[in-house]
């Protein structure tokens, strides 16, 4: 994400080696078909893939798979969504796992909406949840353990509700704008598995506040049709319209999470190298809707060959007049804070950092509470490959030396700290300039010291070997030592690790 923190113009604890490893492995192992997937869902996931990753969809296996139906009502006075969700959800873990764990974002006091549950079956038989603070954990009991590799079906009844006008006091994300009804994370999510166990934690609104597993989402959304479209994570397949009514199917692929939205904006689309990216604004700021698209446009295929192939069909970027944030990335779906279109000078880089998420947060996931700087970082990092890439050298050059401004600004009012800490024990100052900047200039460290071509095959192979997986700031780092067959240890230590 970009929010306030990141001035004046740019503007989300490490998991021990041998847990990474683990998981690695785990995900090796998995055989090749998902719980619950038949070969229509197969072949139903596998078109909302790019075509030079269908196969990814049985290859990357027993992820949780969502099945959500549901229907929207953009009725001020109402704001729900109102729905039934399936999980199929497998234990790959080691261990046997006592409960399921739940997240229910909307709930949050820093997101300001609610998502009220009004049935949860376990494999057919109702159960009891249990709630934790502000209703965000629920733990959802099971009649027996879990054991790994063994499925459970949990089906769940709700109804999300959005707060109207949010302003700078929520998070904004979950909003009714007048124009536009945003829906991310609106739907019971599986929780967060740190080293075995759920995390429980309330998230540090000061930075993106999912971290997820990849997943996969079949979902059926049902709303008014006059002057609305539907925008979403993933395709749709289907759109169908009987009078004042419509109602869409739509396939995610392997995302880390699903957000939608609904939506009288116009859209402006094009399509690059396979991709259709979709840019929503207001009719009214028509040029700026387009310079957004053209950003994207030409930012796909330059990290398409610098990092790797985008993974999917589609990228949609919608405006939102919502709140506290400039831009905030989710699985192929970015909200920019619709004044960002009219203030911010850098608006272009605006639009390549969110972009530059879909590689650094959905396809490559980290924990984005305890190690932010492993997505920031390199999505900070995107916008000088964007410029380098374009030729554009003195953009180029401004980018570095804000990094580096930006660093010794916190320096000076000793403030430095410890790159690889959790965002909750970080001041708004540090939280921006250590996850973002400092970052970013570990990153290019690591390119000086390497050189450039063993710099390009790192990112390329660090996106093949964490594709999907979730990742700490070792894995780059095994990447780069592998590209140039040498040490990064004391460099890391020095950028990351240590003050
Ligand atoms: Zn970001």
């Amino acid at each position: 994400m970009l929010n306030a923190l990141h001035t004046p113009l740019r503007l989300h604890k490490k998991i021990i080696l041998f847990i990474f490893v683990s998981l690695v492995l785990l995900h090796t192992w998995v055989p090749a078909a998902a719980a619950g997937l038949n070969d229509t869902d197969v072949l139903q996931q596998r078109q909302a893939m790019h075509s030079s990753a269908v196969n990814d969809i049985q290859a990357t296996s027993m992820v949780p798979y969502y099945t959500i139906d549901g229907t929207v009502n953009p009725d001020p006075k109402k704001l729900t969504f109102t729905a039934t969700e399936t999980i199929v959800y497998t234990n790959r873990t080691s261990v046997a796992l006592q409960n399921i764990g739940l997240r229910l974002y909307p709930n949050l006091t820093d997101v300001g909406g609610s998502c009220i549950l009004t049935t949860v079956k376990v494999d057919g038989s109702v159960v009891t949840p249990k709630y934790g603070p502000q209703r965000y954990f629920v733990t959802v009991p099971l009649a027996q353990k879990l054991a790994a590799g063994k499925s459970v079906t949990l089906q769940i009844g709700f109804t999300t509700t959005a707060p109207t006008n949010a302003d700078s006091n929520l998070f904004g994300t979950l909003v009714w704008d007048g124009t536009t009804l945003s829906m991310p994370y609106a739907y019971p999510m599986i929780a967060y598995l740190r080293g075995g166990m759920w995390d429980t934690t309330i998230p540090d609104s000061k930075g993106d506040i999912v971290s997820s597993e990849v997943s996969m989402y079949d979902v059926t959304l049902r709303g008014p049709s006059r002057g609305y479209t539907f925008v979403s994570t993933g395709s749709t397949l289907n759109t169908n319209t009987t009078g004042a009514e419509q109602s869409v199917r739509i396939y995610s692929g392997l995302q880390r999470d699903f957000a939608f939205a609904l939506t009288k904006l116009i859209k402006k689309s094009q399509t690059v190298a396979g991709t259709t990216i979709n840019v929503y604004g207001p009719a009214s700021r028509a040029s700026v809707t387009n310079a957004a698209l053209a950003a994207a446009v030409a930012a796909v295929p330059i990290f398409n060959a610098r990092i790797g192939q985008y993974p999917y069909n589609e990228l949609d970027i919608i405006s939102v007049d919502a709140g506290d944030f400039w831009g905030i990335e989710f699985p192929s779906f970015v909200l920019i804070e619709q004044d960002q279109y009219k203030i911010n000078p850098d608006f272009e880089h605006l639009i390549v950092h969110e972009v530059g998420h879909q590689w650094f947060y959905n396809v490559i996931g980290n924990d984005v509470q305890r190690d932010a700087f492993v997505d920031e970082g390199l999505a900070n990092y995107t916008e000088l490959l964007y410029d380098q890439a374009r030729n554009r050298a003195t953009d180029a050059a401004g980018t570095i030396r804000y990094w580096k401004d930006d660093l010794d600004a916190l320096r000076d009012n000793g403030n430095d700290g410890i790159v690889d800490q959790s965002i909750d024990v970080m001041s708004d100052d540090q939280y921006s300039t250590l996850s973002y900047s400092k970052a970013a200039l570990y990153i290019d460290g690591v390119r000086l010291q390497i050189g450039e071509a063993a710099f390009a095959t790192a990112l390329k192979s660090y996106f093949t070997a964490s594709k999907y997986r979730n990742v700490d700031g070792t894995a780059f780092r095994s990447a780069a030592q592998t590209a140039c067959n040498c040490n990064l240890v004391s460099l890391y230590t020095q950028w990351i690790l240590l003050k």
